[in-house]
């Protein structure tokens, strides 16, 4: 949320010394700022905790591309990044790239609240942030530059008090100066996402619920750190927004992707292990959800499945009991429930690869050494999506078949902008496919890999 500014500091210092070879044009064009995002997320990547969980990606997808369409974002793509973080956060970065902690949703009660963070984060995009900051940035010193590096590489890795303690250091006073650049930024953000959210069908008033959540963690941070009681951006930002509700108008409010039931048990799985904040929403209903995710964890499969069937229809008949019950019932062998369950979600999402993926689950527990047509369907189309290259590591492993599992690292080892490695796979890969095999997939890793060099 308000590291937006931070974002093209963590370029810079993702790309060391050739930082200041990184200029306003590079982001000038829309193609230009995908492919600098990409190539930032394929840097980045190791360092942001990512949660390679289909299901929940999937839905980050589907509730982005509902509101992308608010936006004139004309055809970016979107990358959906589910993160371990448990602090309050999400961000954007240039090319559409979303990434959001796992502890937002501590403190969100609603998908609409969800949403109101997503719309934030797009209209930093389609108000071109990133270029505009990037534009300024001469007025930002070596100085500042190296202490912003430091925040952000402390954020990036989860360690907030770090990036507290570095806030605080000697630089403070270049680093808030700098820091009030983004004020107007996350001000248009509020304001131009406040309007999308409503065009989406979701309560504007959701803005101003998410923006009380962030005053309140400033105040609370603030009792210890003086700089952050004299930027309270969230204090500020909510009293302006309250001001915009009143003038909403024509709102009609649509239906979520998620019931009620469904949010509130996604809620669930996501906070699994995370100390409640004393003021949040209560975590009450996740009690017996959670029971069950430990017995999952520690191998109690058919415990686990029999606290699932004991939950109340109006949770287990929800896209995320169903993606728990793949999961669960993967295990106990009841694979006629697995399937079933898989079907119904390809039903209503036939664009989700959760479903092709848990396919590729249900053949190796079934000890069938087929891989499924569509998800090589799929791999062609959305190569960028990490959890398939994991999903046919699994399927390699389980039948030991070599040539899958040099394909499969190839394309995490690109990924993550490893060329060396994925290079390196890619031979192993071509020495050992089947002569009957089509040779397609290697020609498909082995351009992306130059494609990935070029930039
Ligand atoms: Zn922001």
């Amino acid at each position: 949320m308000r590291n937006l500014l931070l974002i093209w500091i963590v370029l810079c210092s993702i790309f060391g010394t050739r930082a200041y070879a990184i200029s306003a044009e590079d982001l000038a064009t829309r193609d230009g700022e995908i492919a600098f995002g990409q190539a930032w997320l394929k840097n980045t990547r190791e360092r942001l905790y990512e949660r390679v969980d289909p299901f929940c990606i999937d839905l980050l997808e589907t509730w982005l591309i509902r509101l992308k369409n608010q936006f004139d974002l004309g055809s970016m793509p979107i990358t959906a990044l589910c993160l371990n973080g448990i602090n309050f956060n999400a961000f954007a970065a240039p090319g559409g790239i979303i990434g959001v902690n796992r502890g937002i949703y501590l403190d969100l009660d609603s998908e609409s609240e969800v949403m109101a963070i997503l719309a934030h984060e797009l209209a930093h995009l389609s108000q071109r942030h990133h270029y505009r900051s990037l534009r300024n940035s001469e007025r930002i010193s070596t100085g500042t530059l190296a202490t912003f590096a430091g925040i952000v590489a402390a954020i990036a890795t989860g360690q907030g008090q770090a990036a507290h303690s570095l806030i605080m250091g000697g630089q403070a006073a270049n680093a808030a100066s700098a820091l009030s650049y983004s004020r107007d930024y996350e001000r248009e953000a509020d304001r131009i996402g406040l309007a999308a959210l409503g065009r989406a069908g979701y309560r504007p008033e959701s803005m101003s619920a998410v923006l009380k959540i962030l005053a309140e963690k400033q105040s609370q941070s603030s009792k210890k750190l003086a700089f952050l009681s004299t930027h309270p951006l969230g204090i500020e930002r909510q009293s302006d927004l309250d001001a915009r509700l009143s003038q909403v108008k024509d709102f009609k409010e649509g239906s979520p992707v998620l019931s009620d039931p469904d949010f509130q048990f996604f809620r669930c799985l996501q906070i699994e292990g995370l100390e409640p904040p004393i003021n949040g929403p209560s975590n009450l209903s996740c009690t017996s959800i959670h029971s069950m995710l430990r017995h999952y964890r520690t191998g109690n499969f058919s415990k686990a499945l029999k606290l699932f069937d004991g939950l109340p229809t109006h949770y287990k008949k929800t896209f995320s009991g169903f993606d728990i019950e793949i999961a669960l019932t993967l295990k106990t062998g009841d694979f006629k429930r697995t399937e079933s369950a898989i079907s119904t979600v390809a039903l209503f999402f036939p664009s989700w690869l959760q479903p092709d993926i848990a396919r590729v689950d249900l053949a190796i527990a079934q000890s069938r050494p087929i891989l499924p047509r569509a998800i090589r369907e799929r791999m062609i189309q959305r190569p960028e999506r990490l959890d398939l290259w994991r999903a046919l590591g699994r399927f390699a492993q389980a039948f030991k078949q070599e040539h899958f599992m040099f394909e499969a690292r190839g394309w995490d080892a690109l990924l993550h902008g490893k060329f060396e490695a994925a290079s390196t796979q890619l031979k192993r890969a071509r020495a050992s496919w089947p002569s009957t095999l089509d040779q397609r997939p290697l020609d498909l890793l082995d351009q992306a890999i130059n494609q990935s060099r070029a930039l």
